[in-house]
């Protein structure tokens, strides 16, 4: 197949750097066997002009990894600044965060055409293009002024939120219209592309049929595509992990000891203040729990350059180290609160020790954290998942325990349900949660895009 993905960042095939995003953790294993390639900022950055702007390629199993050097002076704008200042917390419902500069959307741009003129050395006359995510919403029109007619898709990985919210991004007028360009837009959830729908409804005189809208950029399918993951291999690797060293060692820590388990990037999307205080109200309620369950939180550093990630840290930290300190014993840390990722074969051992698993972000596009727990059970023997009902996963996973993040009670009261659940209901529950994950593979996600792009593009070209 000749299909170019590209994303902000790509996964290194090297096995001992810990991934931890959802996007590369979903797209490694199809690039692997789909023979695309993938490409993607290298994570550093080079002055002035670049001949050859790649700093290495890779091979990938049937496909390959490309990655380049984004250019210095563009790169704060672009990644601190606006794609993850303006654009990330609009999408997640949090216009209040939005901090840019003045030069933070030319950076942006910049970048976005950096990356067109780059992937012209990739392009055929029979290749097909798949950009990922928010970093990159203006990639499609910068590649179009290049006078590349082929397919061009986009999928969106977060949430879209509301028109209002929106239309609080600086330029969201102009970036959306240039959205346009994509032959096919690719959401997580029917609300997202219902939400993108009706901000162009709102904004522009264009024709709406069935969620395609004809612009002068030609035609767009705007489709609904929840990302998956490999759920049998997962479950396998989790099998597998449970003989692992550091799995070992947590469960003989665990001296008969229930575990709930919070894994998460450091993000304010991801509802961490409220699930901690979630716990201690749990414990403070059931006095009779204390010392026999605790909570390990694996919270990964993530953009921790940027002021709201910093004050998060740091707010976490002190909360965390209150109800430890508050409710502790010296023999009893009620929450085990790491700082650092895991490699994901250690990770399905984590989440198979658990006997909770506590899913509870604010907004997120899918959270595959969510579907990985589910997978990593053991099926004689499941854990019970207590899930957002805001994030994208419920749709699927609604035979978890469904709860609002933001009524802090209402998760006391399901994490104490899902530590008392007996065996039969939470097999019945999480046996319905495993035929969905089977069904909705990241193999079919990936191949239901790339056939759907293939047949937007053809009939966006007949329509014209
Ligand atoms: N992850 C990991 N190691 C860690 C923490 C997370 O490999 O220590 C992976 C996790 O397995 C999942 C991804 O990172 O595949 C997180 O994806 P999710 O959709 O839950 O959230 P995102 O970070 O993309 O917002």
């Amino acid at each position: 197949m000749n299909l170019v993905v590209v994303s902000n960042r790509v996964a290194r095939a090297s096995a001992n750097e810990p991934m931890t995003g959802g996007l590369a953790a979903a797209l490694l294993p199809v690039v692997e066997k789909s023979g695309a390639i993938w490409v993607g900022s290298s994570g550093r950055v080079r002055d002035g002009a670049q001949r050859e702007p790649f700093a290495e390629i890779e091979e990938l199993g049937a496909g390959a990894l490309a990655m380049l050097d984004l250019p210095a002076a563009h790169y704060g704008g672009y990644y601190e600044g606006f794609a993850n200042s303006a654009l990330w917390p609009a999408l997640h419902s949090r216009a209040d965060l939005i901090r840019v500069s003045q030069d933070d959307y030319h950076s942006y741009r910049e970048v976005n055409g950096f990356m067109a003129r780059a992937l012209m050395r990739f392009r055929k006359p029979d290749t097909s293009f798949w950009i990922q995510d928010y970093h990159f919403l203006a990639l499609g029109a910068e590649l179009r002024d290049l006078g590349v007619t082929q397919p061009i898709g986009f999928f969106l990985h977060t949430p879209w939120a509301s028109p209002a919210t929106m239309g609080c991004v600086p330029h969201n007028r102009e970036l959306i219209e240039a959205m346009l360009a994509y032959d096919l837009i690719g959401f997580q959830t029917d609300e997202d592309c219902a939400n993108f729908l009706s901000y162009v409804q709102s904004e522009f005189d264009f024709s709406i049929v069935d969620g395609v809208v004809t612009s002068p950029r030609g035609v767009s399918r705007c489709q609904v595509f929840p990302i998956g993951i490999d759920a049998d291999l997962f479950a396998q690797q989790a099998q597998k992990a449970t003989a692992h060293p550091d799995v070992s060692r947590l469960r003989k820590s665990l001296n008969g000891e229930k575990l709930v388990i919070g894994v998460d990037r450091l993000d304010y999307s991801k509802g961490l203040i409220n699930r901690i205080n979630a716990f201690e109200r749990m414990l403070t309620s059931r006095p009779a729990l204390q010392r026999s369950v605790s909570l390990l939180q694996i919270a990964t550093p993530s953009r921790g350059t940027i002021e709201a990630y910093g004050n998060l840290q740091g707010d976490l930290a002190r909360l965390v180290s209150d109800v430890n300190g508050r409710l502790g014993e010296a023999d009893w840390t009620p929450i085990r609160y790491l700082n650092k990722g895991f490699r994901q074969a250690v990770l399905a051992g984590l989440y198979r020790t658990a006997q909770v698993g506590l899913v509870t972000p604010l907004q997120d596009g899918m959270n595959l954290v969510a579907k990985e727990y589910v997978a990593a059970q053991n099926p004689i023997d499941p854990g019970v998942l207590v899930l957002s009902k805001f994030a994208g996963a419920a749709n699927e996973l609604d035979t978890a325990l469904l709860v609002n993040p933001h009524d802090v009670e209402g998760m006391a009261r399901a994490i104490a349900t899902a530590l008392a659940m007996p065996l039969t209901e939470r097999r019945m529950r999480w046996e319905v949660m495993m035929g969905k994950l089977r069904r909705g593979s990241v193999q079919s996600w990936f191949s239901d895009f790339i056939a759907a792009l293939g047949q937007a593009h053809a009939s966006g070209r007949e329509a014209e």
